[in-house]
């Protein structure tokens, strides 16, 4: 396939179709990491129009929050059916405007259609639980109850799912909406709120009555949004999916006001590679986690722990591998490495790969990659660094493709290393030895939310929750329980007998 050399006209196209009116003339230009183009051009919300907003977002789920949970799951459903219709469409703005290989947008859109899926079967289970009274003719229960307006921010990353996968359960628990994208990716949140409009319309036809007005929007806007929803005693959860730096920045804001924080932040995330290890199958796995979205998940796999056994074949291989590695547009079919996100995330790559060799590193790839028809798009050669042990830079997250590589000699010094940095997301262990697999699984392996065997850190399903300890900043979202952090919990005593029991055995005899 041949790369399509008006981008802008392309989105605009893709616009249109997905329901979003021309977006050329707002103040704040789109670039696309594909070529440098502008994509399109759309308005910033003002923060006093935040304002009246969180107010009819408040009036929106007062609304909401009455109407039967199965029902607000059709409208989950008809969004996916959307999403299923829009899927080629969105997927290529996807890939347009965050600069993620088109097979990568297109699962993107499948991640939200599967999210979908799971919160209308969660629409008929949000239950609590039936416990036993110790008072004779009493019952003890828990309710689950909607919790209010969700603020809802988001990474350039993950334009979209991220969004689905708070949006699908937020709103089958019976909550309103304000999603504030990056401001890097605009033109998907906009496509994606338009898909939802949609469904609301078809909803409205086929229940009688109006989606409340304002139940889900979208606000465009740098960090200054996202610190007046932090701010806002209306909204009671703030779900905010970025850097640490933006995590520290917001939850105490939140938590000023008594405010809950869902927190989704940076990863660093490692693969073991122990002397059992099926190399073919760890290869492939450990350079899709590296290489793919350009490094740029926060799932990306940046640290290899690697026993000195198998480090020179190891390295041998994957040096093989990414020599390889097909670097361009990402909208042209097999190509495995895109864009970074622009000229800063690029900077930070060089600068990450000079700091790696002034504490003894020995790099291989690097530097930008020049391609036909996008010169301006920031392309790395995804880098393979030998560390001569964790140094400190190894400690944070540079979002781009670097592998840095150390040795072990113990399974214990691996999960040591592994676990010897800030962050806590996503791990991994390649081995074929029951006990150690077990180990990595267990209370004294690894420390993240996601530990793997055999499989590398990035590329979650849904099913599962998400997310991470330590600096990723402890939020689950997505699948298992994670809905219960979209509702808030009652606990209901009920006496049904002729007599005051009191709990504890305490006597108050009037
Ligand atoms: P970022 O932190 O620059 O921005 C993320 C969002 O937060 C944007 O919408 C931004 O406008 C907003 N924001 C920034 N500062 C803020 C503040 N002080 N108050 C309120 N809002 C603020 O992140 P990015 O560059 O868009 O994305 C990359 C980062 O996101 C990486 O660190 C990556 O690991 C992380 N990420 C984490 C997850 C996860 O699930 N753990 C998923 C995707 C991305």
């Amino acid at each position: 396939m041949m790369v399509p050399s008006d981008l802008p006209a392309l989105a605009q196209t893709l616009l249109a179709r997905l329901g979003v009116p021309a977006a050329t003339t707002g103040a704040r230009l789109v670039i696309s990491p594909v070529d440098g183009a502008v994509l399109g051009a759309v308005d910033n919300t003002p923060p006093e129009a935040l304002d009246a907003l969180i107010g009819r977002a408040q009036a929106a789920f007062l609304a909401w929050r009455a109407v039967p949970a199965p029902e607000r799951g059709a409208l989950v459903r008809l969004l996916g059916e959307e999403l299923r219709r829009h899927k080629d469409d969105l997927g290529q703005l996807v890939s347009l405007e965050s600069g993620k290989i088109l097979s990568e947008g297109l699962g993107e859109v499948q991640e939200m259609i599967d999210i979908c899926d799971f919160a209308v079967g969660l629409s008929r289970q949000l239950h609590g639980l039936t416990i036993a009274s110790e008072r004779p003719g009493h019952t003890l229960r828990e309710t689950w109850h909607p919790l209010g307006v969700v603020g809802i921010i988001t990474a350039f990353n993950f334009p979209v799912a991220v969004w689905a996968w708070n949006a699908a359960l937020a709103l089958v628990c019976g909550n309103a909406l304000i999603w504030k994208p990056s401001e890097r990716t605009p033109l998907t949140a906009l496509a994606s709120a338009a898909l939802l409009a949609r469904a609301s319309v078809t909803w409205a036809a086929t229940t009688g009555r109006p989606v409340p007005t304002d139940l889900s929007s979208v606000v465009i806007g740098d960090a200054r949004l996202g610190q007046a929803l932090a701010d806002d005693r209306r909204v009671p959860l703030v779900s905010a999916t970025g850097s640490t730096r933006m995590g520290k920045a917001l939850a105490p804001r939140v938590a000023a006001r008594l405010g809950r924080s869902l927190l989704e932040l940076g990863g660093n995330n490692a693969a073991i590679v122990a002397p059992s290890a099926d190399l073919d199958l760890a290869v492939r796995a450990i350079t899709f986690a590296a290489v793919g979205t350009c490094g740029q998940r926060c799932t990306s796999l940046r640290r290899l722990i690697i026993h000195h056994s198998v480090r020179p074949a190891l390295m041998a291989r994957l040096r093989t591998v990414y020599e390889r590695l097909r670097i361009g547009s990402p909208l042209v079919d097999g190509t495995l490495v895109g864009p970074l996100i622009g000229a800063d995330a690029y900077q930070a790559f060089e600068q990450a790969l000079e700091q790696a060799r002034a504490e003894g590193g020995v790099v291989w790839g690097g530097g930008r990659v020049t391609v036909p028809g996008c010169e301006g798009g920031f392309y790395p050669r995804p880098a393979l660094v030998e560390m001569p042990g964790q140094t400190a830079m190894m400690r944070e997250e540079t979002f781009a493709p670097i592998l840095y590589a150390v040795g072990y000699d113990t399974l214990d010094e691996a999960i040591a290393l592994q676990n010897d940095v800030p962050q806590g997301l996503a791990s991994a262990l390649f081995t074929t030895d029951l006990r150690e697999a077990e180990t990595f699984l267990s209370a004294e392996g690894s420390d993240c939310g996601i530990a793997n065997i055999n499989i590398g850190p990035s590329g979650a399903e849904i099913g599962g929750a998400f997310g991470g300890e330590k600096d990723t900043g402890g939020g689950r979202e997505s699948g298992s329980d994670a809905w219960k952090a979209y509702m808030r919990r009652a606990t209901n005593t009920v006496n049904y007998s002729h007599a005051l029991p009191l709990a504890q055995g305490v006597r108050f005899d009037l």
